[in-house]
């Protein structure tokens, strides 16, 4: 997959930018605060709309500015194909393919794929979980748009559960809905945990490949993957995890309405990353937490040409 060239109007530090790559390594070099990241983030944004550090489109929009615009012309699948992002602060979205207009971030995915690395990323191994979630989100999205797809709704659903269980106190008419609500979540859930769990097996065989190299065959690098504890093989279909799911969140609906808070999720779930059997976030050197990050980063890589039969881009900032 290569980026031929991308065009910025009105993103981040960006006025209006246009750049045109080499179809092979580009550097990108820069006073700090130029805008290096960001142009890395809006090639990111190419493959889903999901950007790797912002939370909202606002973030990304230029100060003082209503709308951004990111256009780009790429070769992925055998053939060029035009992508262009409209962002409208205060309002939706516009994806747009080859001049068609897209509903989704999830229809925009899997059009072109990449894999970033940033200084973050080293940190993967000690830092809280919701990294270690970001990172098979980010891949997961771009490779199955039907993860993306539920990946929103169970964000939306969260959201409006979420206000339900701080809010019902104030008004308690609220706690009518909390039970549809959390019965759809973990219908999502369980569609989520399927994906999650045969992804990081995959990720767990190539990620184990790569460190031993990197440790001169010394090193056996395990990652697994942990969600809600009823659940008895994450890998199973959806319709088998479904039933353990709701026991899961049966048994913590009086906590979650007395915490006001939710407590059965996968918004929880972790990767548990050992060397040689051991937690690599307890026991494991610097260096070692360091290269098994690099391991994991590219082990993604591998996973997009194993599922796609064509490298993804590779973004790699300040590493
Ligand atoms: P470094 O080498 O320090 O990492 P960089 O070149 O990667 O620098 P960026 O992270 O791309 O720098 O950020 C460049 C500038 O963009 C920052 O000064 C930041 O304040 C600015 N910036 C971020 N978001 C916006 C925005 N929405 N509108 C305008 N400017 C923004
Ligand atoms: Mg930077």
């Amino acid at each position: 997959m290569i980026v031929n060239s991308i065009a910025l109007e009105q993103f981040r530090n960006y006025e209006k930018t246009q750049v045109d790559f080499s179809p092979a390594v580009n550097v990108i070099t820069g006073r700090n605060a130029q805008g290096k990241t960001n142009l890395l983030e809006a090639i990111f944004l190419l493959t889903g709309g999901h950007s790797f550090r912002a939370r909202y489109d606002r973030e990304l929009i230029a100060f003082d500015c209503d709308r951004a615009k990111i256009s780009a012309d790429v070769f992925s699948g055998e053939r060029e194909q035009k992508l262009e992002i409209i962002l409208n602060r205060g309002g939706k979205r516009q994806l747009f393919a080859n001049g068609v207009r897209l509903k989704t971030g999830a229809e925009l995915s899997g059009r072109i794929k990449a894999v970033v690395f940033c200084p973050d990323d080293l940190n993967l191994i000690r830092s809280a979980a919701a990294q270690r979630r970001r990172l098979l989100d980010l891949c997961l999205c771009q490779m199955r748009p039907r993860y993306a797809s539920a990946l929103a709704d169970y964000g939306r659903l969260y959201e409006n559960k979420a206000r339900i269980l701080k809010d019902w106190r104030e008004k308690p008419s609220l706690l009518d809905a909390l039970d549809e609500f959390s019965l759809q979540m973990c219908r999502k859930s369980a569609e989520i945990v399927y994906y999650r769990a045969n992804f990081t097996e995959l990720l767990s065989r190539h990620a184990a490949e790569i460190h031993k190299k990197f440790s001169d065959g010394t090193e056996n690098l395990t990652v697994r993957y942990s969600t809600m504890k009823t659940v008895t093989d994450p890998t199973a279909k959806p319709e088998q995890l479904l039933p353990e799911i709701i026991e899961h969140q049966r048994t913590h609906r009086e906590a979650e309405i007395a915490s006001g808070s939710c407590l059965s999720g996968v918004h929880k779930d972790d990767l548990l990353i050992d060397i040689d059997g051991r937690s690599a976030r307890q026991y494991a050197s610097q260096g070692q937490t360091r290269t098994a990050a690099l391991s994991v980063k590219l082990a993604e890589r591998e996973l997009h040409k194993e599922d796609g039969g064509e490298y993804p881009i590779l973004l790699l900032d300040d590493v």
